[in-house]
């Protein structure tokens, strides 16, 4: 760290104000931060100044307990948990943090005494998107999670200036616009400019007898960003430190004193593009030298300042592993291994092997895929010439492993090929999930289907080599928001009946079962998802003109667009259900309302055609009289964590359709069944315990399993036979082909057909329509007998306990980080 002297460290006890929360003080303390924080007052202030203004004040209501849960952490000399992520999709901040401080009705009213609407202020908030889709959304949930159940942890990550893109459509296409979310200043952070540490690229590495020096570099500074994480209803807090690259040299003054300006700043933006922009997309390998540098970046950062929080209590590293837990959220943050192991070993002399098992105990590694193509690997030409001293510790890494490996079953070829840190087949690659096993003391699946197939598939090779090793660890979701925050009506109706405890305890959730047979409970319920529906009918017609019976069945699909995700396969059904109404308009169908949500990556063209597809078939059905309200389609845009909480709550039925096998956990799954909506999904990750909390009755599913998808495919999967023995299958897939929904541009979705029908339909989703369209059937059937509709949705969300995210941050707490949480009484 560039240390600047400490003089100004003093003991002396602060004077300063107790903030209590009154309406009174709080209408003070907004009135105060609106004149003194933001220098505006009551006749030039704009809502943005007065969103500004009580972000403050209630930060300022947070600090106290942070800075008090910091004393106790360091007072206890607590184990603590880093959790390295490099995408963090925190949504907006303001309603959370004053649910988490019970102050919502008080700030409502104090801003009222204002003359200022705080529900129009929420909305001013942009979301911190500074994550793609479900796994930082996770890693979102678990800072939630960890902070309320007082595990002692931080996030680390990359504080981006530019987050997820903004999605708008326009002739049914997906335009990317960039979000710059930080235009407005984020009032939730706090620039600590002390704290910053030098990363370093590039050069070369020099052996000496007793140690290696990596010299020659070129550097950038990373500085760090706090922003303090509530706990809800406790006093307890964490916090996320996101780093921001900075040039190491502001400027080149002479070639500044020489007047050529734009040289002068050239080298100080190219080093700080480090941290300009988050990499759009989660389930694919960009193989961008920038991406790397991005992963070296935040963890090298990280490293070092575990490192000088460690020294400031203790002399030597001997007790390193029971202080500090780091965990691995995927492969992007696994160069922390080589970089801790450079740290300890040539920076501070430890001796190589006291190191390695060091990092043994502390590290432990989360997969998110099980797709082979989705597994990180570097090109090490490219570590050689950005990290060359990483890549030594590397290959001695493996070297070590490669020698236990054949002590344990022998000379293996095959086994050493495949199992090898770095894949010698063709161009070498360092294969980053390797090294993250070899290095943990535990690697956790997300749910159980997925634990039990990484475990026989894709690390088969390591669980015979550590069986005990390797377990599962469910995915969960924050109550906090999905519930309390999402819903407000069925969050005070579930108040009325249970009390205010399920926030924290959610398995508290279950005790609703006694209510399901009470006609009036049932009646409150109904009503309380029908505002939530009344909520989202009023946004579409403010924000697009759309108008939807809220009596229809709301069918939502909201995810990112990929082909495993099967958004087609929900498209397609919805093609042969509209050819029906058209040839037998006047049977008794029930109205359906099918929503599409989500963003495709910007370099993946056939996500990008299929919302083409999913807007070129709304608009044909939509603008159909003879369909009328039987059956209407929207793409909602710019799906991200405020859209998905108002519209979540808006739904009857969750579409969960990925083909089994591929969703490794899912977690908006979640989300819907705890706002009420039924499942209809195939047996593949999380939807499996779903199905067992919520009961079998309850949901529904269909489809082939994972075991019988191997077999189809193993005894040649043949998807132009299924296209031809289903007339219904076979007109909607034609009408796709022949532009019918595209006669402006006939051949526009010929790949969609062709990937389909003729090119091996990767993901199956023919071999799974007719059980998709059969069960279909079977929801219209129960969502027209309102009361058992109205039941099973009850059951689900009684069952949502087990996907609690304070469950899960127990579990990793108790299994993998044996961490105890902190005393804050
Ligand atoms: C929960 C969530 C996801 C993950 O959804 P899945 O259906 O599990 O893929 C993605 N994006 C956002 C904004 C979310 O809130």
């Amino acid at each position: 760290m560039l240390q600047t002297p400490e003089v100004s460290m003093t003991s002396v006890d602060l004077e300063f104000d107790q903030l209590n929360s009154t309406v009174d003080a709080l209408r003070r303390s907004i009135s105060n931060r609106l004149m003194y924080g933001v220098g505006k007052d009551a006749v030039t202030a704009q809502p943005r100044d007065w969103l500004h203004a009580a972000e403050l004040a209630v930060r300022d209501r947070l600090v106290a307990r942070w800075m008090r849960t910091t004393r106790l952490q360091y007072e206890q000399d607590v184990k603590r948990v880093y959790y390295l992520s490099m995408e963090f999709l925190i949504g907006r901040t303001f309603t959370n943090a004053l649910l988490a401080l019970g102050i919502y009705d008080e700030v409502r009213d104090a801003l009222a005494g204002l003359g200022v609407d705080l529900a129009a202020l929420e909305e001013l908030e942009p979301d911190a998107a500074l994550g793609n889709g479900g796994l930082g959304r996770l890693a979102a949930c678990f800072l939630d999670s960890m902070a309320t159940v007082g595990v002692p942890g931080f996030g680390y990550g990359i504080r981006y200036e530019y987050g997820m893109f903004r999605q708008t459509v326009v002739d049914g296409n997906q335009v990317e616009m960039p979000d710059y979310w930080l235009r407005a200043g984020n009032p939730w952070e706090f620039p600590r400019p002390e704290v910053v540490y030098t990363v370093h690229f590039g050069g070369r590495t020099v052996q000496h007898e007793d140690r290696t020096d990596w010299i020659d570099t070129e550097h950038v500074n990373a500085m760090a960003y706090d922003t303090v994480i509530p706990g809800f209803a406790t006093t307890a807090t964490n916090t996320l430190r996101l780093w921001s690259a900075r040039a190491t040299d502001e400027f080149d003054l002479s070639a500044f004193n020489q007047g050529d300006y734009r040289r002068a700043v050239e080298a100080k933006n190219t080093s700080e593009h480090v941290s300009r922009l988050l990499y759009p997309d989660d389930s694919t390998q960009a193989g961008r030298e920038l991406r790397l540098r991005q992963e070296y970046f935040f963890v090298s950062a990280t490293m070092q300042d575990l490192i000088r929080r460690y020294q400031r209590t203790h002399t030597h590293f001997g007790r390193l592993a029971e202080k500090v837990a780091v965990h691995l959220n995927d492969t992007h943050p696994v160069l922390a291994i080589p970089e801790l192991m450079r740290l300890l070993v040539d920076r501070h002399r430890v001796p190589w092997d006291k190191a390695w098992k060091l990092i043994q105990q502390m590290f432990s590694y989360t997969n998110h895929t099980l797709m082979p193509e989705a597994l990180e690997t570097w090109d090490v030409e490219m570590l050689a010439r950005l990290l060359p001293r990483h890549l030594e510790i590397i290959f001695e890494i493996n070297a070590q492993f490669l020698k236990q490996v054949t002590e344990k079953f022998g000379r293996d070829v095959e086994l050493i090929r495949r199992i090898s840190l770095v894949d010698e087949y063709g161009q070498r690659r360092v294969r980053m999930a390797h090294l993250a096993i070899v290095a943990s003391h535990k690697v956790n699946g997300v749910s159980k289907l997925h634990s039990q197939l990484m475990v026989q598939n894709i690390f088969s090779d390591f669980a015979r080599m550590y069986p005990e090793r390797f377990t599962n660890v469910t995915n969960g979701i924050t109550p906090r928001r999905w519930l309390a925050q999402a819903s407000p009506s069925l969050s005070s109706l579930i108040d009325k009946r249970l009390g205010p405890r399920w926030r924290t305890d959610l398995f508290e959730l279950g005790r609703l079962r006694e209510w399901r047979d009470d006609p009036e409970f049932c009646k409150a319920f109904h009503e309380a998802k029908f505002a939530n529906k009344l909520r989202l009918v009023e946004r579409a017609k403010r924000d697009a003109n759309a108008i939807i019976n809220p009596e229809a069945l709301f069918d939502l699909q909201v995810k990112r667009i990929h082909e495993y995700k099967r958004q087609l396969l929900n498209i397609l059904y919805v093609i042969v259900r509209y050819n029906r109404i058209r040839e037998n308009p006047e049977k008794d169908w029930t109205p359906r309302v099918v929503m599409f949500a989500g963003k495709a990556a910007s370099a993946y063209k056939m996500a990008k055609n299929i919302i083409k597809l999913i807007n070129d078939v709304a608009k044909k059905i939509n603008a159909d009289p003879l369909v009328g309200d039987r059956l209407k389609v929207g793409f909602i845009p710019n799906y991200g964590v405020s859209v998905a909480e108002l519209i979540i709550p808006a739904a009857d039925l969750s579409e969960q359709i990925s083909m089994a096998g591929t969703e490794a956990s899912g977690t908006g799954n979640m989300k819907l069944a705890l706002n009420g909506a039924l499942t209809i999904g195939t047996l593949d990750g999380a939807n499996i315990e779903i199905c067992d909390a919520v009961g079998r009755e309850n949901i529904f599913i269909f489809g082939n399993t994972t075991d019988e998808i191997e077999s189809l495919r193993a005894a040649g999967y043949r998807p132009r036979q299924i296209y031809e023995e289903n007339p219904e299958l076979k007109v909607a897939l034609d009408q796709i082909r022949l532009g019918h929904f595209s006669p402006e541009e006939p051949h526009r979705f010929y790949d969609i057909f062709h990937t389909l029908v003729d090119w091996g339909d990767h993901y199956m989703v023919l071999a799974d329509f007719d059980s998709f369209d059969k069960t279909q059937t079977e929801v219209d059937l129960k969502y027209r007998d309102k009361d058992a509709w109205t039941k099973s949705a009850i059951e689900n969300v009684a069952g949502m306990g087990i996907f609690s995210s304070d469950r899960t941050i127990a579990e990793y707490a108790r299994d993998i980080w044996h961490v105890e949480p902190l005393q804050v009484t």
